[in-house]
């Protein structure tokens, strides 16, 4: 691990683990509703905060314009008074870069070395973005790795791909789809998935 890979959660990762392996043990918790809950957080309540900002983004081009420039600052901005953005989007990881999807390019977000993640917006990582496969095949043969995936790129769409470390992350802002206009931000943002802003999928 570099010093750029450097996890601030490494430490803690490990002792949450070690206290629900304890737990389980003397019979506190049940193993399967911790997964559940860490589902929960991987799959709805992390990836509802970056829905909120493509929303946002889609229906207000002053703020599409400041994401793009530079995401936290625009962010914190934006969501300071409605919540939900709470502390981690202050913490020591300033840099959110976020990239968006055209017609012509498709972007897609990976940690090389180990699982950098832009959680503050997006919560936990996925299981599957933490794997050494996709870790190496999303650098080396990304297009093959996005069709298994289930998205078949057009071969004049350019695939761009994102190393994530501590100190800068990346979020993609994916295209909105066809036959939303005029739908309000929280009707949009139910569109948005947590996939597409990694960028494994196109809305
Ligand atoms: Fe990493």
């Amino acid at each position: 691990m570099t010093a750029d890979h450097r996890h601030e959660s490494d430490s803690p990762a490990l002792r949450t683990e070690a206290i629900e392996a304890l737990l389980v043990e003397k019979g506190l918790v049940r193993s399967a509703a911790v997964d559940a809950l860490v589902e929960r957080y991987e799959q709805d309540i992390g990836p509802l905060r970056g829905a909120r900002v493509v929303a946002e983004a889609w229906t207000d081009p002053a703020f599409r314009a400041r994401l793009l420039q530079d995401g936290m600052p625009a962010i914190r901005a934006a969501f300071r008074d409605s919540g939900g953005f709470g502390d981690n989007t202050d913490s020591h990881v300033a840099r959110l870069v976020v990239k968006e999807n055209t017609d012509t390019v498709h972007n897609l977000v990976v940690c090389t070395l180990c699982s950098c993640y832009p959680w503050a917006v997006l919560g936990l990582p996925p299981a599957w973005y933490k794997s050494p496969a996709y870790r190496s095949r999303a650098v080396r043969e990304p297009r093959r790795l996005l069709g298994e995936l289930g998205l078949d790129l057009s071969p004049d769409v350019e695939v761009r791909v994102w190393d994530a470390s501590a100190e800068v992350r990346y979020m993609v802002l994916p295209q909105q789809p066809e036959d939303t206009d005029g739908l309000g931000v929280e009707e949009l943002a139910a569109f948005v998935t947590r996939d597409s802003m990694i960028g494994v999928e196109r809305l």
